[in-house]
């Protein structure tokens, strides 16, 4: 039988310090949730403005930072942080540049590379996006069909195939929307 969801993890997310690990949708969110009201504190962004994201990684040696992602209307309020491009759009429409999710790909790659960390099999990089409908067309672009052009999350997972990348998000109802990929392909 699944042990009863520990109501109380999100006041275990500090900042600092390793996230405490999640089981089952309900403590997923919590974490969710603490993460980016830690990152909506931080710059001073209200609770209604969106899309954000942050992510976490058991990568050595990166246990403790947060990866802050930001759409155009929370930059516009906010100096969030700025990583190297590393990984881009695969569409030019407006629409579809500068999403939150680029951004955690991005300041992962640049902590990787700052750290010269390893990344390997057993290691992961969780994502956690403010947005009911889960990343959109183009971040997704690619992962079920190796012929077109993978958008960034598409590349982020195949610069390390052996890293899982777990994306979720908030569903209405107190769901939990969630992927899961492994070397450039959805698992899940
Ligand atoms: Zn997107």
């Amino acid at each position: 039988m699944a042990r009863r969801p520990d109501l109380q993890i999100g006041q275990r997310v500090v900042p600092g310090r390793a996230v405490p690990e999640p089981a089952g949708a309900e403590e997923w969110l919590l974490v969710g949730k603490a993460l980016v009201a830690q990152v909506r504190r931080e710059y001073g962004l209200p609770a209604n403005v969106d899309t954000l994201a942050v992510g976490w990684t058991n990568v050595d040696g990166l246990e403790s930072q947060r990866f802050i992602g930001g759409s155009r209307a929370p930059r516009a309020r906010a100096a969030l942080p700025n990583a190297a491009p590393h990984l881009q759009a695969p569409r030019v429409n407006h629409q579809f540049v500068d999403h939150a999710e680029q951004d955690v790909g991005n300041a992962f790659l640049d902590a990787v590379a700052g750290a010269r960390a390893e990344v390997g099999a057993y290691h992961w990089l969780r994502i956690y996006v403010t947005k009911a409908s889960g990343p959109c067309s183009a971040c997704a672009q690619g992962l079920d069909n190796r012929l077109v052009a993978p958008g960034v999350l598409g590349q982020l997972s195949q610069r390390f195939p052996d890293l899982t990348v777990t994306v979720v998000w908030p569903q209405p109802e107190g769901k939990l929307g969630n992927m899961i990929l492994q070397n450039g392909e959805r698992l899940w």
